[in-house]
Parts: C-alpha cells; structure tokens; sequence
C-alpha cells in the first residue's frame, strides 16, 4: 500500500497539476491520495490558492474522485493556515469546500500585539506576518527581526502559542510539522535539545495526545536538503510514540516526483517500534 495525504499543486504553489499528481501516483502503485492545497488567505500572496479558484479546486479534486474511482482513492482536503487575526475559524473553508479533511498548519506568525490590528487591516497582512517557511533562510531572519526585534525566544514562543491555540479550538484531522520553526534556524540561534525549546515541544505534544488529532511526520525538509530532521523531529517522535500518538507519513509533494520521497521514514518508524502508524485515514 502506498498513500500520500499532503500534497499540493498548481492551484496553490505547486509545480504540477491535479491530474498529473494523480496519474504519477497511480503509475507508481499509490493507493490512497489526499489533495490539501494552501487555504485562500485575505491578502496578496504568492503561495495560497486564490479565494476566487477555491471552489474549482474543490470540484476538479472531487471530479477527479470519481473518475479514477477504481484505481486510486482521491481525498479532499486543504492545508489550512491558522492565523490569529486573520484566519481564526476554519469551518467557513471546510463547509463551503465540502472537505473530507484538513491539515492545520502554522507558516506565518504576528507578533501578538499586531493581531488587533490585523483583525481590521487583513489586506496588509503581508507587512505584518513572519514567514517560517519558504526557501531562504533569509526571509525567516528579516521577518525575526522585524516583528519580533531578533528575539527568537519570543517568536518561537509565539509560534508554539499559535500552534496550541489552532489544535484547541479547531481540531485539524492532521497536525502538520509542528516544529518546522526550526528548520531555517540552522541551529544558529537555538539548538532542539535547549531545554526551554524542547519544554514548548512537548506542551504541544501533550496537546496533540489530549486532542486526539493525527500528527504527520513530514519528509519535506529533508529531500529539499533545507533541514537534517522530520517534522517533528526523531527524537520527539520516540516521545510520541509513549504515549501512542497515531501518525501518518506525508512528503508535502509539490510535484510528482515528491510523493516517492518517504526518506526512511516508514524504516524509522518501524525501527523505534513505533506502535501507532495510520496508512490511510
Ligand atoms: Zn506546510
Ligand atoms: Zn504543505
């Protein structure tokens, strides 16, 4: 069996479209492909899909569905971003999109005094969010120091307090990598074992095991060679597993060939007698 539950496309920031995610997955013996898009956001960017293109999604996914009915099985979902301020509530998405799942995710941070101003301001939002993700670690130190003045401890704190904050209230069928905010540290300015970093990890956990919410173990940083670690990384994951947090392995593919990039994660799991391993939801 083969699935893949993060996967984007040419609607958001992807670099293929539906289609040609689905045939790669099917010629490579997938059995189970869930589709989870960038949510639309209320300001300009160059990432998400586009609020005006977000039904057509939503169809040509479930159009999709069908028509390969009897050789894979397509799944709806978004990646959605949850922001304080400005993406609050995620039921409007899935309701409007008829979403069979979603992935709640953190990419971009405010600093907790500019919320109120956001919540009135959403078409500036761009001015006023710090970037984690992304291919340049420099915009992950110009947007530090710009919202947070360089305080990496009160961004990374930030960060986690969003994170906690969107499993509470909203639930997300999938946590997604919630500990990417390492990943363009570099270990420059922290490094994952300090122990006031690794407090803020496993509040999250514990959160995540209270929930009930499905965690992924994200591959993305490690075939794009900007990160040595999953999300999370091993050494939480072997936390995780004490407390049977059931996870799913997802590539985050942006183009076909990334839905084969698994990177040993299957192996690990396996290896650290991970007992809670979903292959399909
Ligand atoms: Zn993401
Ligand atoms: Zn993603």
């Amino acid at each position: 069996m083969r699935s893949n539950y993060h996967t984007h496309s040419t609607y958001c920031d992807g670099k293929a479209s539906l289609r040609e995610m689905v045939d790669f997955a099917v010629a490579h013996g997938f059995t189970h492909l869930g589709f989870t898009g960038h949510s639309p956001l209320p300001y300009e960017n160059t990432f998400s899909i586009k609020d005006a293109q977000y039904l057509d999604y939503c169809n040509e996914v479930r159009a999709l569905q069908t028509e390969y009915a009897d050789r894979i099985s397509i799944r709806l979902g978004l990646e959605i971003d949850y922001v304080p301020g400005l993406c609050e509530d995620f039921r409007p998405l899935i309701e409007k999109g008829g979403l069979e799942y979603c992935i709640g995710s953190i990419h971009l941070i405010p600093n907790p005094d500019s919320i109120e101003y956001l919540r009135s301001h959403p078409a500036e939002a761009g001015d006023h969010l710090w970037m984690i993700d992304g291919s340049r670690y420099q915009t992950y130190d110009e947007g530090l120091e710009r919202h947070f003045h360089g305080d990496i401890r009160r961004g990374v704190r930030a960060f986690f307090d969003q994170t906690n904050r969107m499993i509470e209230s909203q639930r997300p069928t999938i946590v997604g990598h919630f500990d990417k905010i390492v990943m363009h540290n570099r270990d420059r300015y922290f490094h994952y074992d300090e122990k006031w970093f690794l407090d803020l990890v496993y509040e999250t956990v514990q959160l995540i095991h209270e929930t009930g919410c499905i965690c992924e173990v994200n591959t993305r940083g490690i075939y794009k060679g900007r990160h040595y670690d999953y999300y999370p990384a091993k050494g939480t994951l072997r936390h995780m597993n004490t407390l049977g947090i059931p996870v799913i392995v997802s590539t985050d593919a942006h183009m076909p060939e990334d839905l084969l990039c698994t990177e040993g994660a299957y192996e690990f799991l396996q290896e650290i007698g991970y007992k809670n391993v979903l292959e399909t939801l």
